[in-house]
């Protein structure tokens, strides 16, 4: 399988490359050249089948000949293994037609889990035997930074530099990521929302010198291998609920447009879905974006959702892409135009393709605490801020196929919250127990390229001395 940029001049690459690459050259995001299709036979065959093997049948085309599918298969055993849950990603009934997909049984109990521990697999097997080292940036507004540290710390070959934003993510989240001291471990605290932490890490693979001088790579979902290991879960759930003889419905707490474009993946791959439900919170520019074509920076608006508070959601411009015919250039004008302005209109084409498959809803603050009450009352399940957002949407959606919530962090991550909506307390589970009591290490900067820079450049090695 061959990848290409959605801005339409980054170097064709393939699956091992694109996985260190993360980001595209060009500034645009890599996708698979073609997708790549199962048929209706293989797609019931799934319905007896483990994660695992699940998995495997999924990532094997995207994968192509970068690993044997007995590599992949071991690939996935261990990063699976690392779940607590037998069926990896179980599904919960709430109700007649609504169900729970509950994605936050890894290590750091998000659903982030679920791609950053095949990817840090995937790096380590494609790093191997290479004199380079890599130099991960990312920047989180909580879930991924500590689910990627979890899936880093300690692998060799690999420095990690992870940012965010000072005072916006919560006390768990934070601690996740602070109180692993391993050596190639780094957090920056900056003053900033997320999206200036995600444009400051944007700005550093735009910086052909720097990018170059520290062989960046990137872990955010704008890394293809992370949203190709979120489309296997589609599939797994789908195929329970009678799928693919029956479509199913999912509705997704979206914030990067990551886990959503999963869904969109495998509807192309040929699963029957429904239809996809992007929820958002107040920060609703894909709301805008899907039921008006207005693409529209507004001001970041922090909420019990601090995954979802997000003003640029970078997938989107993979849809864009897929559905404005494939244009590279076409594109690259586009996100050039919105890059300057902060806004953008959606082409009929997009508009159009996007209403084939998705729908959009905005949640408020009300209505998500409505939702945490009314699955702990009605169906004794606690359930995080975000994954409310989600099941609101899907509660007000209605119809008659089965849906599916994307459940995409354990209650226990956002306690407050959950306790201020349902009165209910949630425990940290056991295995991270005794995070309170763990040292911190971090370091805190201003939210300029500058200071970033220098602080990174001072403690990772230069490529051309690694070599
Ligand atoms: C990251 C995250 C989201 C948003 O997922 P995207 O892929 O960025 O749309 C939703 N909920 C939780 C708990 C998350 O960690």
């Amino acid at each position: 399988m061959r990848y290409v940029s959605t801005r339409g001049t980054a170097p064709v690459l393939d699956f091992a490359a694109v996985t260190l690459a993360g980001l595209a050259g060009d500034g645009g995001l890599y996708l698979p050249e073609s997708w790549p299709k199962l048929d209706l036979d293989t797609i019931r065959g799934l319905a007896g089948k483990s994660y695992v093997e699940t998995a495997v049948t999924v990532m094997t085309p995207f994968v192509g000949d970068a690993l044997t599918t007995d590599e992949l298969r071991e690939l996935c055993t261990t990063a699976y293994g690392r779940f607590s849950h037998a069926a990896v990603t179980p599904l919960v009934q709430l109700d007649h037609d609504q169900w729970l997909l509950e994605l936050f049984h890894g290590p750091t109990l998000a659903f982030k889990d679920v791609a950053l521990q095949a990817l840090g697999l995937f790096f380590e097997k494609f790093l191997k035997g290479r004199s380079d080292r890599l130099t991960v940036v990312g920047a989180t507004s909580g879930d991924t930074g500590s689910a990627a540290i979890d899936a880093l710390a300690g692998r060799d070959g690999v420095d990690i530099f992870m940012l965010h934003p000072a005072g916006r993510v919560s006390d768990v989240q934070r601690r996740q990521m602070t109180t692993v001291l391993a050596p190639n471990v780094y957090n920056i605290a900056i003053d900033g929302s997320f999206d200036d932490a995600q444009a400051l890490v944007k700005a550093m693979f735009n910086d052909p010198a720097f990018s170059d001088r520290f062989a960046l790579s990137a872990v955010n979902s704008i890394n293809w291998a992370r949203l190709m290991a979120q489309v296997v879960y589609y599939f797994y759930a789908a195929v329970r609920l009678g799928g693919p003889d029956r479509p199913v419905a999912f509705s997704v707490p979206t914030g990067n447009f990551g886990d959503v474009f999963a869904g969109y993946v495998a509807a192309r791959m040929g699963l029957p879905i429904a239809k996809l439900i992007v929820a958002t919170n107040v920060n609703d520019i894909l709301h805008r974006a899907l039921t008006l074509g207005d693409y529209s920076k507004g001001q970041v608006q922090q909420t019990p959702t601090p995954s979802m508070d997000i003003q640029v959601s970078s997938n989107f411009e993979r849809l864009l892409f897929d559905l404005g015919g494939r244009d590279g250039h076409a594109l690259a004008a586009q996100m050039a135009g919105f890059e300057s302005t902060g806004a953008m209109r959606l082409t009929n084409a997009q508009s159009q393709g996007a209403a084939g498959l998705f729908v959009s809803d905005r949640v408020d603050l009300d209505d998500m605490a409505l939702a945490m009450r009314w699955a702990h009352e009605r169906a004794g399940q606690i359930i995080d801020p975000h994954t409310a957002i989600a099941l609101a949407a899907a509660r007000r959606a209605g119809g008659n196929t089965p849906m599916v919530t994307l459940a995409t962090a354990h209650p226990a991550k956002f306690r407050d919250a959950v306790e201020r909506a349902t009165g209910q307390g949630s425990p940290l589970p056991a295995r991270v127990g005794d995070l309170f009591e763990r040292e911190e290490r971090y370091v805190s900067l201003p939210g300029t390229f500058d200071a970033v820079t220098a602080y990174i450049a001072e403690h990772a090695t230069p490529a051309a001395v690694r070599a």
